[in-house]
């Protein structure tokens, strides 16, 4: 009897795993590589909204956690995941200027805009109205933590790369059944593909396509993120990430001309360096209608939970949403209303 099955192995799957690890359960996950929202994402860990300059939803404490869970995965892995780097935010006018000023002098925002004004000294971009540098942010090489984490777990015999069979459950009193394994819980973390799961496929996630060229350029010399309408973000080797795009309409997991257009528009406006484009990615942010995470337990099945909803800034909730269901199933912490689905009970 295991204690728990973990269906999908993204942001979400890894989190709830590693707490699975820090507390000794035994589990298995189930990964199919359907959805690609996690390895496609730019991996930026950023408390503040670059568009209004606020505080994005009790990020000051998800930080806090998610500081203190990527660093222990980076010595638990014995890889180098994450890079502290500053996120310039390139002003259009002066009453941008303005407004980041205002949003510096407000308690929580302090700690991390920086009040002064920062030049642009880069030939190789246009920022006649200057940057803001938000600190304490930077960047999470989110693709090869996966990967390893995933071969850690295949040396434990804890990772199978097959599709989870949702007909194939059978719910017993205190453990389910699939195949061959039992279990005591099942946290299904599927992302998108929570769409074709029986169990939560009423709940609105209503998912959002986004996308990223991937281009080189030679002159560009960058070393910081830079935000514009889009991010530049700094790979290595002359390569950067730029994007990425919105859309809620397209559902399928291809790349676009239009986006690819989309972009390359819009980082044409300040950047004055050539580049080649040598990469598109594509993936769905499972994204909610009153942007909150899902997490909790079905109402009928109390073995039965889901941890998703974190198509924008999964980077810093994951670790906290991942302690908050454990909590909630191992110690029956309850869970905060605005998270709980059973906010969208009406829904079933
Ligand atoms: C273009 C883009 C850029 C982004 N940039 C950032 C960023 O810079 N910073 C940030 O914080 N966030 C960013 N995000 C958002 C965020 O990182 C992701 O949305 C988040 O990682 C979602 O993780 P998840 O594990 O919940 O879902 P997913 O990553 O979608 O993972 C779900 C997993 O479940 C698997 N799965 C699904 N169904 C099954 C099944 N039946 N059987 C087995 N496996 C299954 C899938 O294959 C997948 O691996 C970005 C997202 C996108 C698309």
């Amino acid at each position: 009897m295991l204690d728990y099955i973990v269906v999908g192995f993204g942001l979400s799957g890894l989190s709830f795993v590693e707490q699975l690890e820090n507390k000794g359960k035994s589990f298995k996950v189930y990964e199919n590589f359907s959805q690609k929202s996690s390895r496609v994402a730019g991996g930026i860990f950023n408390p503040v909204i670059l568009k209004r300059f606020t505080l994005a939803w009790k990020a000051s404490e998800q930080s806090k956690i998610a500081s203190s869970f990527y660093a222990h995965i980076e010595s638990k892995l014995q890889k180098s995941l994450v890079s502290e780097l500053p996120i310039l935010r390139r002003f259009n006018d002066v009453e941008e200027q303005n407004n980041w000023f205002e949003a510096c002098d407000k308690p929580v925002l302090g700690e991390f805009l920086s009040p002064k004004l920062i030049r642009n000294t880069n030939a190789a971009l246009d920022i006649p109205f200057h940057y803001g540098k938000v600190k304490h942010t930077g960047k999470i090489e989110i693709n090869n933590m996966l990967s390893a984490y995933a071969d850690y777990l295949k040396g434990k015999k804890a990772f199978a790369e097959e599709p989870f069979e949702y007909d194939r459950v059978i719910i017993q009193k205190g453990f389910v059944q699939y195949k061959d394994v039992k279990s005591r819980n099942i946290v299904f973390a599927e992302g998108f593909g929570v769409k074709d799961n029986p169990f939560f496929n009423y709940l609105p996630l209503q998912g959002n396509k986004g996308e990223y060229v991937i281009i080189k350029s030679e002159n560009l010399k960058l070393k910081e993120i830079v935000k514009s309408s889009i991010f530049i973000i700094p790979l290595g080797d002359d390569m950067y990430k730029v994007g990425a795009t919105y859309n809620n309409q397209d559902k399928s997991p291809q790349t676009t001309i239009d986006s690819r257009e989309e972009i390359e528009k819009k980082l044409k406006r300040f950047l004055n360096a050539p580049y080649q484009i040598v990469d598109q990615v594509a993936g769905i942010r499972p994204t909610v209608r009153d942007r909150k995470p899902l997490i909790g337990t079905h109402d009928s099945y109390p073995n039965i939970h889901i941890l998703n909803g974190m198509g924008s800034r999964g980077i810093l909730l994951a670790p906290t949403m991942a302690q908050n269901l454990y909590n909630c199933i191992e110690e029956e912490t309850p869970l905060d209303q605005e998270i709980d689905i059973k906010r969208f009970k009406k829904l079933r």
